[in-house]
């Protein structure tokens, strides 16, 4: 075969080469990125095989040279392949990393827009669609719902003493405390400024009272903020309307209504309390 020809293929055989050393660097930020598990040692396994098919490249190349004398056609269509197989490899790396981090970031999105940013709660928007689906749940399957509402007691105060950065802090502590007393499937979201829905799925009026009774009871007990150099404890108490699905309240309107109503009584009747709705 032509001298030139020669170069020419080896030329191809280096260039891939290369695009397989160059896939490597995105299939390593992948593999450090990822959790253990399978999926890590797949990609693991992925790497070492382009290792291999580095070498094998190399070899190859270093055999065409010896006999580069009695070469013939078929081996630049085997030099062209090698060199697609090396970019091949390179675009799988480059598009695996591009397309891992535009779901993280999708995700992470996806998080935002459901989350409250002060308290970690989820938010309004979020609560006013899963207490649609959560009744609708609840009425095909007959199971009980609950809703409570939860308000801060006389918490203009707390920002009038302390200012608001401190109200602020007392939020964030509150909300943490509620998610630690709920249950897990239970949903926390951030109503008003400082109003707390949660919604309880398969829980009963009764069941929830006991709820809303050991949380009243726990925030109470709980210093939600400390101020200054002298560390003053900020202490906050809530009170609490509870409303469950019934013959009577039957949709998301009447549930809310009702338990806002719960809640005024609560506030009515002294503060740092539970009412239940009589419905
Ligand atoms: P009540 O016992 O009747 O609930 O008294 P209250 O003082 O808590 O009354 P109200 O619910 O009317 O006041 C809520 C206050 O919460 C008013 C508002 O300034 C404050 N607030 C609302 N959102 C935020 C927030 O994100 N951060 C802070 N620091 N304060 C907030
Ligand atoms: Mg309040
Ligand atoms: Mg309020």
């Amino acid at each position: 075969m032509h001298p030139v020809m020669i170069i020419f293929e080896l030329a191809l055989l280096v260039i891939g080469a290369l695009f397989l050393v160059r896939s490597l660097t995105p299939i390593k930020r992948l593999i450090l990125e990822l959790p253990e598990g399978n999926l890590k040692k797949r990609w693991k396994i992925l790497s070492v095989l382009i290792l291999f098919f580095i070498i094998c490249y190399i070899v190859f190349g270093y055999n065409l040279w010896l006999i580069r004398e009695t070469l013939n056609s078929l081996s630049i269509v085997v030099s062209i392949m090698l060199l697609l197989g090396g970019v091949f490899a390179y675009l799988v790396g480059q598009l695996a990393l591009q397309t891992t981090n535009d779901v993280k970031d999708m995700a992470i999105l996806q998080h935002e827009s459901i989350t409250d940013a002060l308290t970690g709660l989820k938010n309004r928007r979020y609560f006013d669609q899963r207490i649609c689906e959560e009744v609708a749940l609840s009425k095909r399957y007959k199971l009980p719902l609950t809703l409570m509402l939860l308000d801060v007691d006389y918490f203009k105060k707390i920002n009038d003493t302390y200012g608001h950065t401190v109200g602020d802090e007392v939020l964030s502590n509150l909300s943490k405390l509620v998610l630690e007393v709920v249950r897990d499937s239970d949903i926390v979201a951030r109503y008003g400024g400082e109003e707390i829905a949660i919604i309880t799925p398969n829980t009963g009026k009764a069941e929830a009272e006991l709820l809303a009774e050991r949380l009243r009871g726990k925030v109470e007990k709980t210093t939600v903020a400390m101020v200054g150099a002298t560390q003053e404890i900020v202490q906050v108490t809530v009170s609490l309307g509870i409303c469950s699905l019934s013959p009577v309240i039957t949709d998301k309107e009447a549930l809310l209504e009702e338990s806002d109503q719960a809640l005024y009584l609560a506030k009515k009747y002294g503060r740092n309390r539970v009412v239940v709705s009589n419905w």
